[in-house]
């Protein structure tokens, strides 16, 4: 049986578009040489470039058609000069997170042998950890409504049992089902500040909650400065790790740069029924029209969207397509074979997509 997959494209802003180009093509080729899977594309606008045409940011009608597709590819969005009236950067993706309760960020580290990295790892260690970072409230509770007045800024913090609990079984159901392909021992880490806020010994507690509720697999804490440390000293040691909205978003650019840049660094923001799937950078507005951005993070990213569409709806020759997918844009950046400029080569963008599309939809297969 073939199943037919509607994906949302949200091309964005900067080198948004550059990148999901050759992301949309090889996802095509994936699917061409498949009987098992098919997409349907539709591009919807949306972002800052989008905003300084129209006023509008995010359309009724593109969120309405995103909030029912099978999944939503997101590139980049936002431009440092256009911003709304209060001052603040265009961030449709944000608005999606909320619209949609995405509350399980998911951030990958990997550095895979040969990867690129700034660590000297020991010769029999790799880094494969996950970190979920809950994406709809925590520090960013207050975002754009904090209060300022000429001698006094506040924001608050916000922790719920229901969102906390959503999120920490994410965590432990990942870890269960990376120590099931041999990927993990079965260990989620709860990262907090549990020892001064009493937020975070509320956050902690909830989590021994749930630990109790999952036998199999090993729990811990770790205090968040810690964790920034060892992730430098240490990260071969981590499984998985969930932590609160701020403290992921630092630790998720500590772990993209652990990988080697953010050029290599994909996410997903997952909720119970819909995920969006975006590079963890940005729209990168001073490489934009170069043709140099890296699509790598990108391409990944697609992974994870082929990854969790064959979980969610039991299609494994998706979830081996999204395994093809990462280990063909590993094997570049190992040999920096076609490869963009920030990872040290003089590919374009559509080269370098181009390269990982014939390692893993050779043309013959789909023609
Ligand atoms: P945001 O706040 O939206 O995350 P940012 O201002 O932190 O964005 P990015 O847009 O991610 O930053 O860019 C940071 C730097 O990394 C820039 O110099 C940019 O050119 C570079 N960069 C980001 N993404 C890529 C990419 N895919 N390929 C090459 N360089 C990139």
């Amino acid at each position: 049986m073939t199943r037919s997959f509607q994906i949302a494209v949200f091309e964005g802003d900067g080198i948004g578009p550059e990148i999901m180009v050759p992301t949309v093509e090889i996802l095509r080729a994936l699917a061409a040489q498949s009987d098992a899977y098919t997409f349907d594309f539709r591009r919807l606008p949306a972002g800052a470039a989008h905003y300084a045409n129209t006023g509008e940011s995010l359309p009724q009608l593109a969120l309405e058609y995103a909030g029912q597709a099978d999944a939503i590819l997101l590139s980049a969005m936002g431009l440092p000069d256009v911003r709304y009236p209060d001052g603040t950067e265009i961030s449709p993706q944000i608005e999606l997170r909320k619209k949609f309760n995405l509350f399980a960020g998911v951030r990958p580290v990997r550095i895979p042998p040969g990867g690129l990295t700034p660590l000297k790892l020991p010769d029999n260690k790799g880094v494969d950890f996950v970190l979920i970072r809950e994406s709809t409230e925590g520090l960013f509770h207050s975002q754009a409504a904090g209060t300022v007045t000429e001698d006094d800024a506040t924001e608050t913090l916000r922790i719920t049992r229901k969102t906390s609990e959503d999120v920490f079984n994410f965590a432990f159901q990942l870890a269960k089902d990376r120590k099931s392909q041999g990927r993990g021992p079965g260990r989620v880490t709860c990262v907090d500040k549990a020892n001064v806020f009493r937020a975070f010994a509320f956050f902690r507690s909830i989590f021994d909650g749930i630990a109790k509720s999952h036998p199999d697999l090993a729990a811990d804490h770790a205090y968040v400065d810690a964790t920034a440390l060892w992730m430098v000293q240490k990260p071969w040691d981590f499984d998985v790790l969930v932590t609160e909205n701020m403290f992921g978003d630092i630790l998720s650019d500590l772990g993209a740069g652990l990988m080697g840049g953010l050029g290599l660094a994909p996410s997903a923001d997952i909720g119970h029924h819909q995920a969006v799937f975006q590079p963890c950078h940005g729209s990168a507005p001073d490489i934009a029209g170069e043709g140099k951005a890296n699509p790598f993070a990108m391409i990944l990213s697609a992974a994870m969207m082929l990854d969790w569409l064959g979980t969610k709806h039991d299609v494994p020759a998706m979830r081996a397509d999204a395994n093809a997918l990462q280990a063909a844009v590993d094997q570049q950046v190992a040999t920096r074979q076609t490869v963009t400029p920030d990872l040290g080569g003089t590919a374009t963008t559509a080269e370098a997509g181009a390269a990982i599309q014939t390692m893993v939809a050779p043309v013959e297969a789909v023609a």
